[in-house]
Formats: structure tokens, sequence, C-alpha cells
């Protein structure tokens, strides 16, 4: 089929989908989507809660535990090894297929019987507040994340130990406000720089050591705002900035922003990688409209977050690790394929509509199995039962589609509706890429959960935090510290947060002063200062030819073509 312009059931804009798009969904069976990416992106994202903890009780136990499903909330939780344990079988919760109520009523009927385990973590040694983390020692608020140790308040990293308030780094250590760091070491705010050593403030810096306030440089030492300098001068005029002090490292920043706006930017942050568009793709090939995808992606489009080979999939988040045939999945993969619409998929085949299922072949609409084959509902069927019913579902999701409280229809071949979600909309990844306002969430039939309050009376106001580490001792940790954004941003702030033993003893380690925001606000932050996953078409700010890139046209900073990037900078 040759390119079709189709109006988005869910925005009301045109989008298009291109004749490669129509093969993709032959190949997988589906129906071309009825919502356009930017609304597929949104739905799928408010199916995963990333980094929204609440204290409850198992409901098999009774154990107190830390989850990311709020206890106040429609889902059942168990503390996460019971759940993995042979102690229960989620077939108990079976249902008969019923054709007379739609697809996803059933599915939601079923989500608020199934128990959840309380976070998506795997083999970690002390890392309770942590969630989609593995083998990981010692690690606090530390979120989709592998094989870190000493690490708080971070997300995305691999290989980083003795560091705090990473978004994405991998094999580093003793770092602080580090956004794409690797093979970092003592750096300190630091953006899209690798292999540097005792350096601050430094953007798109590789191979330096003993670099202040500097940007695009390549393997040099004693740089101080993009000035060379001896050894005893570089001494001399770091000391104009003691990052152990918050008024300096404000200076610095700010000195640092306007450094940053003559560096030259590559449109695209690629390694390795082929005829393929999107941000932050390493060994990718074919890969349009991606972000993210690093050690192997081939054929995919839309798709953010993973790799380690990930083939021939669409409209996936953190999908990978040996996967093929995705679509519209959040966290599915290892050395699985053919997951349609899942949440939380490890191993197996043609799974569908299923939520926290692994290694198991052909379900549909199923919680919680492991190891099952040819079930709908939690049920099981015989092969050929199921070969019979399966059709007649879809023929069924068609005549009698789910409804949403705002009119849009969801037959086969759509991702769960945001309505129906494990999720309130503020809790998932959709708030992080897509920040309204309560009212406005609220208006578009999502739901919200008004966080809890910090339940401990301020003891710190913002203004009294003090200035210098060097004078803060260890009581600091029995206080109770003002956020300085107050509740009044749209950061899920929690108002108030307290600086742990652990938290303590790394700002002394790496020397920095202590935060004046809570962590959910300072992760924002970087959220905010990191590059969208967006593209626009911008021109070359040197040859002038037309690019794709995620700085949209109308910002400041310099944005050349890779070819005029690389002729300047290499
Ligand atoms: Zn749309
Ligand atoms: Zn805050
Ligand atoms: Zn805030
Ligand atoms: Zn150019």
């Amino acid at each position: 089929m040759d390119l079709e312009t189709k109006l988005c059931q869910n925005c009301r804009r045109n989008f298009t989908i291109e004749s490669e798009d129509f093969n993709f969904y032959k190949k997988i069976d589906v129906p071309p989507p009825t919502w356009c990416p930017m609304c597929r992106r949104e739905r799928l994202l408010s199916w995963r809660n990333e980094r929204t903890l609440y204290k409850r009780k198992c409901a098999a136990t009774g154990k107190d535990i830390v989850s990311i499903f709020s206890p106040d909330g429609p889902i059942n939780a168990y503390e996460r090894d019971y759940w993995w344990s042979d102690a229960w079988d989620a077939r108990q919760f079976g249902m008969e297929y019923d054709f007379s109520i739609p697809f996803f009523t059933q599915f939601r009927k079923l989500m608020e019987r199934v128990p959840m385990p309380s976070v998506f973590n795997s083999t970690c040694v002390n890392s309770n507040y942590c969630n989609h983390v593995a083998k990981s020692k010692d690690c606090y608020f530390v979120f989709a994340s592998f094989q870190n140790e000493n690490l708080v308040y971070s997300s995305q990293c691999g290989d980083v130990r003795d560091s705090s308030d990473i978004l994405t780094a991998n094999s580093s250590e003793l770092c602080y406000e580090v956004i794409k760091g690797m093979k970092l070491y003592h750096v300190l705010f630091a953006e899209n720089s690798e292999n540097c050593n005792d350096c601050a403030f430094i953007y798109d810096c590789k191979g330096c050591q003993q670099c202040f306030g500097c940007t695009n440089l390549r393997n040099k030492s004693y740089y101080f705002f993009n000035t060379p300098c001896t050894k005893e001068e570089y001494q001399e005029k770091i000391k104009e900035f003691d990052l152990g002090k918050r008024s300096d490292i404000k200076r610095a920043w700010t000195l640092f922003e306007a450094e940053k706006l003559k560096a030259i930017r590559r449109p695209a942050f690629f390694v390795n990688t082929t005829n393929s568009t999107g941000d932050y793709l390493d060994q990718c090939d074919s890969c349009k409209y991606c972000f993210g995808i690093r050690m192997g992606g081939r054929n995919c489009k839309y798709c953010m977050n993973g790799g380690y080979t990930l083939n021939d999939s669409y409209d996936t988040f953190g999908c990978g690790d040996n996967g093929e045939l995705i679509y519209e999945s959040v966290d599915a993969g290892l050395s699985g394929s053919r997951f349609l619409f899942d949440v939380v998929a490890y191993g197996g085949t043609n799974v569908e509509y299923s939520l926290n299922c692994h290694g198991s072949e052909n379900l549909f609409g199923c919680i919680g199995l492991r190891n099952k084959r040819y079930c709908i509902l939690n049920k099981e069927y015989t092969k050929e039962e199921y070969e019979i019913l399966i059709p007649k579902i879809k023929a069924h999701m068609k005549e009698i589609p789910y409804i949403d409280t705002k009119g849009r229809t969801y037959s086969y071949g759509e991702f769960f509706p945001t309505e129906l979600s494990l999720f309130a909309y503020n809790e998932s990844l959709a708030y992080e890429h897509f920040p309204y306002t309560k009212e406005v969430i609220e208006r578009r039939g999502y739901p919200w959960r008004d966080l809890p309050k910090n339940e401990y009376a301020i003891t710190v106001h913002t203004e009294n935090i003090p200035e210098s580490i060097a004078d803060v001792f260890e009581d600091i940790t029995k206080e109770v510290l003002e956020c300085g954004h107050k509740r009044t941003c749209l950061d899920n702030c929690v108002g108030a947060f307290r600086i742990t033993p652990q938290e303590f003893s790394l700002y002394k380690k790496i020397g920095v002063s202590l935060p004046e925001l809570c962590p959910n606000c300072r992760h924002m932050e970087r959220i905010k200062r990191a590059n969208p996953f967006f593209l626009w078409k911008r021109n070359c700010g040197k040859c002038g030819v037309s690019m794709e890139t995620t700085y949209a046209p109308e910002r400041p900073e310099i944005v050349y073509c890779e070819e005029c990037y690389q002729g300047e900078i290499y």
C-alpha cells in the first residue's frame, strides 16, 4: 500500500502511515493504527510507572513493602520474591471470555484480581527503593538501571558506582549531575561527554582531564572555559569555584550555560549507525524515529530506550535484549518474539494484550502467568480450542469495542486505554514526556492521583539549607529539608526531603554541596535539560542543508549537520 494520511482519533490531527509501515502491520497481522505516533507514545507510557513509590503491605504475607502500586489504588501487590515463588498460581483467577461485554472491560476486571509484584527488580541487594533495576547493590531511588553499586537518585545507568543524580550513564564513578555520560571518573555537571576524569561543567567533551566550563573538547587537559592554561594557572582559576558551595555552583552554572550556547552541536548522537533517524542510537540500522536504542537495533520505528538487539519492532519502550516483532509494548523482549500490546513480558512468543507474563506462548489477555500456553484471561485451553477462540475474540473486539469516557474507541489493534491503566497518569512516564496540569489531564479523561505529602514537618527551610558541604555534619540526616519548588511545579514535588546517611557520605566524597530541591524536582530538571524525544526539520548552521534534529528550529543553539560537525570538532 502507498502512503496514507489519517486523522488521529485522539488529537484530531493528521498523520501519515507509510508503505513500509503497512508492510510491518501486515507482517504481524494487525490493522493500521488509528492514533498518531505521539498519541500512541503517550498512551504507551501511561502504562509505565518507573519512579513513583509507595509504602504498603504485601497482600499475601502482610509484610511492609515498597511498591509502584499505590495502596489506595485498584491493584493488589505481593512482595517481589513472594510473587516470583510457586506459593501461588495466577491461573486461579482465570475468567471465561464474555462475548457480551468489551474485552478491555473484562481485562480491567482481571487486573483488579491478579496480584502484581511490588516492583520490577531482579537480583538486587539492599536496593529497596528502586524499580526496573537488576543486578544492583546498595542503590537508593534508582530506576531503569542495571549493575550499579552505591548509586542514588538516578535513572538509566549501567555500571555506575558511588554517584548521585545521574540521567543515563555507563561505566562511571564518583559522578554528580550527569546527563548522558560514558566512562567518566569524578565528573560533575556534565552532558554528553565520555572518557573524562576530574572535570566539571563540560558539554560534548571526550578524553579530557582537568577541564572546567568547557565544550567540544577532544583529549585536552587544563582548559578553563575553553581556554588552555598551565597546570598552575588552572589550579588557581578553579579556586574561584568551590563546588562544595551552592552559590559557587549556581555562578558556574550560569557561566557554563552561556558557554554552551557557543558550542557546536550534532543533529543527533549516533554511534556506528546507518540509515536511521532519532537520537542516541548505537549500532543501529534502518531505525526511524527511535531514541535511546543501544547495542543493536534493526528495522525499528518509534522505539524508545532499549536495544541490545531489537529487531523489526514498532512503538516500544524499554524493549529488546534479543527481541523481535514487538509492537506497542513496554519492557518486553528477553529472547522473545511477537509481543503485541504487552506490558512487561520477559521471554516467550505470541503474547498479546498481556501484563507481566513470562516465558509463555500463545497468551491473550493474561496477567501474571509464567511458562504457560494457550491461555485467555488466565484460563487455560487446548491448542484447538485456543485457535478457534482467538479469531472470534478479535472479531468481537471489533463488533463491541471499548469506548472510553471521552468517546475514543478501542478495538483489536489498539493498545490499552489510559483510563484503565495500572497507574494514574501523573505516576506514569507519560507525565514526564507530556507534563500537563491536573486539570488538563482530568479533562482528557485520564486518572490523576494526588501524591502523598511528605508526612514529616519541615525542620530546615530552603533558605536555611547549609551553603557549604564543609559546614554539614552527619546530624543533617535527622532533618527534614524544604524543597525550593515548594510543590508549585509540575514535577511531582513532594515538598520536603531528607538527606540519607548514604547520600550525605557521597556528597562529602564527591565534594559537592547539598541540593535544595527534592529528588523528583531534581530528576525533572534533568529531564527538561535533556533534548526531547522529538524531531524537527532544521537547517545546518553552516552549510544550510536540511536535517532532522531534536533541536526545534527556534532554539538558540548552534546545530550543524553531521558532516559539518565532524569537520569542526574531530
Ligand atoms: Zn494524535
Ligand atoms: Zn520538589
Ligand atoms: Zn519542582
Ligand atoms: Zn552542514
